[in-house]
């Protein structure tokens, strides 16, 4: 895997023509009262209609796509708080793969369901005390299983970055573009798609107020390791960036920038009442920062990135009953 090297745009192509007929094409929404409240013109990128939920199910399935026969016999090992897991086990299943994935016990009941309803093999870790990659890399060893991480991986980032690579097609060019970060493969992707396609667009990452890693990675000039952030947003709980989408967001992106809870449910609210959409709290991240930078004018690209949460869940973070 190391011996891959970090991908480019042309990754992300070769990616488009792997996905095409396999991953939706996702629509492109606009909100009138988003774009009269801020003078900007607003594009959301609706991955929260992606085959299971998220977009993940992009990167997920381009590196399943590029195993071998051996590979494929031995199958897939994955380790996600949630939607890599369900990328994952879709992904396999539709290509035939054997999939065995490690998930927080703490993860999303649905998550944890539907990756065992896509036939993933769910074995569970404490979030908290136990070194998940170390586990999967041991677990992977032991069967011969591929290890196919969520983030820093050039066929995950490259199926990531096929999102915006869409978005950019059928808008045009933007002024920025507003990406949700977690270990950074949906980001790096994305500004691979942005800086070939609208060299003139800001691309910024959002990320958890709790868990600044990637601003203070990206601002830095190194990866910095925090320990697991308490938020909300379940799918950016990440510890730290990856070698491979630092160098591309250190490269090709022009700053992160933070949401708190309290903006993520607002942001819920947002969606489901004016939009019509179940949007997760992760997804949430980038509206968050995009609606609070806005400036009049500029037309702005929000990449929604999913909408697997439980509706139980849902109903309390509105009624304000916390994480
Ligand atoms: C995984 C995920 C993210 C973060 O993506 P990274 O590639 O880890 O930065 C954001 N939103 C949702 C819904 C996710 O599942």
């Amino acid at each position: 895997m190391s011996a891959l090297q970090t991908p480019g745009f042309e990754d992300v192509k070769a990616a488009a023509a792997r996905l095409a007929g396999q991953a939706h094409r996702t629509p492109v929404m606009r909100s009138r009262t988003v774009d009269a409240a801020t003078g900007a013109q607003f594009f959301f990128k609706c991955e929260n209609f992606q085959r299971m939920g998220a977009f993940k199910f992009r990167g997920a399935f381009n590196a399943l796509s590029y195993f071998d026969a051996a590979q494929r016999r031995a199958g897939v090992a994955a380790f996600s708080s949630g939607n890599h897991a369900q990328a994952i086990a879709l992904a396999a299943q539709i290509l035939g793969i054997p999939a065995t994935i490690l998930m927080p016990t703490d993860a999303p009941a649905m998550k944890v369901a539907a990756t065992r309803g896509y036939g993933g093999e769910v074995v569970l870790y404490d979030r908290y005390t136990q070194d998940r990659e170390a586990l999967a890399r041991e677990l992977a060893d032991k069967r011969g299983m591929t290890l196919i991480p969520p983030y820093d991986h050039p066929h995950v980032i490259a199926g990531q970055g096929t999102a915006a690579l869409e978005l950019l097609e059928d808008t045009g060019p933007l002024d920025a573009l507003y990406v949700c970060l977690g270990g950074g493969g949906l980001l790096s992707g994305s500004a691979l798609s942005a800086r070939a396609l609208a060299p003139q667009c800001k691309v910024y990452g959002v990320e958890p107020e709790a868990g600044n890693d990637g601003q203070q990675s990206f601002r830095e000039g190194r990866i910095v390791h925090i320990d697991t952030p308490r938020t909300i947003a379940d799918g950016a709980q990440t510890q730290h960036l990856g070698e491979h989408t630092f160098a591309v967001i250190r490269r090709d992106a022009d700053d992160v920038f933070t949401a708190t809870d309290g903006e993520l449910v607002e942001g819920m609210r947002f969606f489901a009442e004016r939009m019509k959409m179940l949007v997760e709290p992760t997804g949430c991240l980038a509206f968050a920062a995009a609606r609070r930078l806005a400036e009049p004018g500029q037309r702005i690209g929000v990449i929604v990135s999913g909408g697997n949460v439980d509706l139980k869940r849902f109903g309390q973070l509105l009624e304000g009953a916390g994480a």
